[in-house]
């Protein structure tokens, strides 16, 4: 039974809610799979409306959890009602954070994208290009990954409920990964897009031999330049070196592969041109 009392920043016994934007509802998903950590956070809030887990439904919430991304005149408008109702509004996963796939449709204009999809019923199709919920709305917590990450979801709501606040790390994965002396993907050959990806996976992909495919976005320093330079150009690190000579990238096949998880309207990717990228690559 639920007890009345102050927890963290909320008077009261906070109330919680989840929201679907366009996505695939994967975040969510991955959330219910927490089991025993779930039942632990149950302990300390009511779950008011979750779509993908309960039939009930309620118009008061104070934590607003938003999983997906804006691609609607609709979603503006109810993105910022649930923002005026939530005490705290936190982003779910990469669609709501960063991104993710639903961008890649940004490389076409609307009319060529609903027309390419819907063919003779593209008129009456509903749709803007497609932007994290962080770039339409402020945000209190944000949380990454495709799926979200799991130990980040964990410690967003332990900072919520204990009044404090959560810069999401701003390293490259390959930080992780060279803290847990994993092998970097490189050595085999395999491309990967850890030196620009926001960390705080664990480099989970690169533990298990996979090359990080940029999942939890670019983190806000990432030097695209200097990644363009070091993959099209003869360069000092042999190995790489090899990896580029194998693959043969060119500028487009590197950006996009970036895009794939950044892509949204207002991102700013650097010029195509390594020789724009300047001696540093920056
Ligand atoms: S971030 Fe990935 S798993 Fe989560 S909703 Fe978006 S596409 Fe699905
Ligand atoms: S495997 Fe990827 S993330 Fe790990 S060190 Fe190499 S480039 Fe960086
Ligand atoms: S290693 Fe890269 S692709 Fe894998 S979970 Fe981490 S950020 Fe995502």
């Amino acid at each position: 039974m639920a007890t009345e009392r102050t927890i963290g920043r909320f008077a009261h016994r906070p109330q919680v809610a989840f929201f679907d934007f366009a996505c695939c509802e994967g975040c969510q998903l991955s959330v219910l799979q927490l089991e025993e950590n779930l039942l632990e956070i149950l302990e300390h809030v009511d779950v008011v409306t979750w779509r993908e887990a309960m039939s009930e439904e309620s118009s008061e919430y104070d934590i607003a959890f938003c999983e997906g991304s804006i691609t609607r005149e609709e979603d503006i408008e109810r993105i910022k009602r649930i923002r005026e109702k939530a005490e705290v509004l936190v982003t779910l996963g990469s669609c709501a954070s960063g991104g993710c796939h639903n961008e890649l449709k940004n490389q076409w204009s609307m009319e060529e994208m609903t027309g390419l999809v819907y063919g003779d019923h593209a008129d009456e199709i509903d749709t803007i290009p497609s932007r994290p919920i962080s770039a339409v709305v402020d945000v209190d917590y944000q949380t990454f990954g495709c799926p979200v990450s799991l130990p980040e979801f964990v410690t967003v709501v332990k900072r919520i409920l204990t009044g404090q606040s959560y810069d999401p790390p701003n390293q490259p994965v390959c930080v992780e990964c060279k803290h847990n002396d994993y092998l970097c993907v490189f050595e085999k050959g395999t491309v990967c897009l850890g030196p620009v990806t926001r960390c705080g996976c664990g480099a989970i992909c690169t533990a298990y031999g996979d090359p990080c495919r940029g999942c939890r976005g670019l983190m806000d320093s990432a030097n695209l330049g200097a990644l363009l330079k070091a993959w099209t150009r003869e360069q000092a690190h042999a190995i790489l070196g090899k990896v580029v000579e194998r693959y043969g990238f060119t500028e487009e096949e590197i950006l996009a592969r970036v895009r794939v998880y950044n892509n949204w309207p207002e991102l700013e990717l650097p010029d195509l041109s390594p020789e724009e990228a300047g001696p540093d690559g920056d």
